[in-house]
């Protein structure tokens, strides 16, 4: 009998990287995106945040705004500035629906926008549908 049927699959499940100061959503997010089928790595500031994805190069970075430090717009522009960096995209995390909010996280560079409370359905699909966007770009 062959062993290979033992063999250990590579883990072809995207890496998301979550950077969120508050335990309790971060907590929320991850047991999200699980149940969605990705992997996932937390930061729990924008400095660790910056940190881990030059480090883990992840699939998608859902980033929150408000956090002590480096803010989730400077992360995103950070992380834009850089060659090496400026193709993951970012999608914006917040419990700010205001226009206002919106605007600057497109100006700041992330793909999207995702408005807490999230919804788990919705939440999916548009991390899909980015995913999506970023795998045809890069083909
Ligand atoms: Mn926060």
């Amino acid at each position: 009998m062959s062993s290979d049927v033992f063999a250990v699959e590579p883990d072809a499940r995207p890496l998301i990287l979550v950077v969120e100061d508050n335990p309790a959503n971060s907590r929320l997010i991850c047991e999200m995106l699980r149940a969605g089928g990705y992997r996932v790595h937390v930061a729990a500031d924008g400095l660790q945040g910056l940190d881990r994805a030059r480090g883990l190069r992840p699939a998608l970075i859902l980033t929150d705004l408000q956090m002590p430090g480096l803010d989730g717009l400077t992360l995103t522009q950070t992380l834009k500035s850089d060659p090496a960096t400026a193709q993951v995209p970012v999608l914006a995390v917040t419990a700010h629906a205001m226009a206002d909010h919106r605007a600057s996280a497109l100006a700041a560079g992330c793909a999207g926008f995702v408005t807490k409370p999230i919804r788990f359905q919705p939440f999916l699909a548009e991390i899909a549908d980015v995913l999506r966007l970023t795998d045809a770009c890069r083909a």
